[in-house]
Order: structure tokens, then C-alpha cells, then sequence
């Protein structure tokens, strides 16, 4: 497996699974070019990175992503991969308390920061004759999550999105598919079981038994889990391979935790 002499771009690439793949992209041979909106994390992306792109840019905005592509073109005459990667976990709470900026901003960087990407995207692959756009759900996105209304709803959201892309893009050769990662182990997996067990009266320790029993493997998956199947979507041992939700989460059946403390 190679992606050599291809151009990608991944969004928030500076921390976390994005920067995992940017790694994994760069090793394959891919130029990358990234965008984040945490300068620090931008700063060590390039030090383990020193040929990426990297340029500040928040994928909720929409003239922010403009500028963000005119220094892609400006670097690269082609873009053959695009990973929307960028997401946040959006509020842990009752329904019924969600604010309306939770909702809104957790839609605004889930689901159109993605729109936002593919839009200008879409001519730089007619141009290239083709391309794959990599769209990262979650399991929260094909089983409901009890007190992430905003968060599931987003993931859901991303693959009608990818549905929708890859019939329109399969006619100009553009693969469109999504990852739903699992219980990821890294510092966001494990700050987001903790409010769940929070939420519930109880501790991370007492939690976690009932999520791992609702997996079958019984276990949390790495990042470089996503990465590899990152890499397999994008190179050419997937030609044909478009229109499809996979899950990496070493089947996450259900997310039903113990009832909530009232
Ligand atoms: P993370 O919370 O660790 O954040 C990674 C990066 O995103 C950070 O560098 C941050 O600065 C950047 N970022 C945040 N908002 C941004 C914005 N508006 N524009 C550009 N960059 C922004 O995230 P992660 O855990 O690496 O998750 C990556 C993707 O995987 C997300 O879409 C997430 O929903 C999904 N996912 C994660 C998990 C998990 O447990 N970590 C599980 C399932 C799915």
C-alpha cells in the first residue's frame, strides 16, 4: 500500500486521530496539508512534519476555508484525497438542556464544516480527473448515544452527507466514504467516558464495564486503527470501493450505559 505523488488534505490535523493520519499519510508518501485552529498543536505538527501545509483555519467557517484552499492551490496543481476529520464532541447532558449554541456549533463544525471542505474541493477533483473524500462519522453516527443529542445527531448527519456525495461525485470519479471510529483510547475517548460515568453517579472505573460489555471485542480500538483504514480508502487497493459506512470499533453494539442518577 502507497500514496505516493498523492495530495491530501486533512482537517484538524494538528492533534488527535487527524494528526495520526497525517503520520500515517506522510510514511505512505503523501504531501499533506493540514488545517487546524490550535497554534500550539500547529507548531509541533510541523516540527514531526517539516514538508506539510499546515495553515490555521476553523472548517465552521466558511470564508476561513476559503482562504485555506487558496494556500493549497498556491502549493499543490492537484488534490487527489480530502479527510474531513474535523469534529467536536459537542455537550454531555439531558436533551432537554442543550443550549441552542451547543446544538448550533456542534452541527456548524460537524457537519457544515464538511460541506464547506467538499465544495471547494469538488473542482480541484474534476480537474485531477478523480479523487476520494474520507469523511469521518463515529459510531454515535449508527447507533444513538444517550446524552449526545448534538454529537450523534452531527455523525448521523455525515454519513446522509456521504450517501449523498458519493452518487453525485461517482460520475466524475470521486470515491466518497465514511469511518466511524469507535471507543477510541486517547485523551478525548477518556475525557468523554468520564462525563458519561459523571452523569450517571459514578466513576470512570464503575462506567467503563458497561460500555466494553456493549462491544463485542470488548475493547477500545487506536488511532492508527483509523489511520490504516484511512490509508486503505485512499490508495489504489480500493478503486471501487465508494458509498460506504465502516466501522472500526470492534463492533460497538449498542451504547445503553446504566440509568442516569436523578
Ligand atoms: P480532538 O478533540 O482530539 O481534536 C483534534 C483536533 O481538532 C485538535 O487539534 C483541534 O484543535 C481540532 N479542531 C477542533 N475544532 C476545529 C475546527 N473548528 N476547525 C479545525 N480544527 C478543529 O478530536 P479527535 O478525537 O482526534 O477526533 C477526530 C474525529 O474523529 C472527529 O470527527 C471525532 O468526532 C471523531 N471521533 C473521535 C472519537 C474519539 O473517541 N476520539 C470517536 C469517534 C469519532
Amino acid at each position: 500500500m502507497n500514496l505516493n505523488g498523492k495530495a491530501a488534505i486533512i482537517t484538524a490535523g494538528a492533534s488527535g486521530i487527524g494528526r495520526v493520519i497525517a503520520e500515517r499519510y506522510a510514511e505512505l508518501g503523501a504531501s499533506v496539508c493540514l488545517c487546524d485552529v490550535d497554534e500550539r498543536a500547529m507548531d509541533d505538527v510541523r516540527k514531526a512534519l517539516p514538508d506539510a501545509l499546515v495553515v490555521k483555519a476553523d472548517v465552521s467557517s466558511s470564508k476561513e476555508i476559503a482562504a485555506f484552499y487558496d494556500a493549497f492551490r498556491a502549493k499543490h496543481a492537484r488534490l487527489d484525497i480530502l479527510v474531513n476529520n474535523a469534529g467536536i464532541s459537542g455537550p454531555t447532558k439531558p436533551v432537554e438542556e442543550v443550549t441552542d449554541e451547543e446544538w448550533d456549533q456542534t452541527m456548524a463544525v460537524n457537519v457544515t464544516g464538511q460541506f464547506y471542505m467538499v465544495r471547494q474541493a469538488v473542482p480541484l477533483f474534476k480537474q485531477a480527473g478523480g479523487g476520494c473524500i474520507i469523511n469521518i462519522s463515529s459510531v454515535a453516527g449508527r447507533v444513538g448515544m444517550p446524552l449526545r443529542a448534538p454529537y450523534s445527531t452531527s455523525k448521523y448527519a455525515v454519513r446522509g452527507l456521504t450517501d449523498v456525495l458519493a452518487v453525485e461525485l461517482g460520475e466524475i470519479n470521486v470515491r466518497v466514504n465514511a469511518i466511524l471510529p469507535g471507543l477510541v483510547d486517547g485523551p478525548r475517548g477518556h475525557r468523554v467516558m468520564r462525563e458519561q460515568a459523571e452523569k450517571r453517579g459514578m466513576t470512570l472505573e464503575e462506567f467503563m464495564p458497561y460500555v466494553l460489555h456493549n462491544i463485542s471485542m470488548h475493547t477500545a480500538i487506536g488511532m492508527k486503527e483509523i489511520a490504516d483504514m484511512a490509508a486503505f480508502l485512499a490508495s489504489d487497493l480500493a478503486p471501487h470501493i465508494s458509498g460506504q459506512s465502516i466501522s472500526v470499533d470492534g463492533n460497538f453494539e449498542t451504547y445503553r450505559g446504566p440509568k442516569m442518577a436523578s
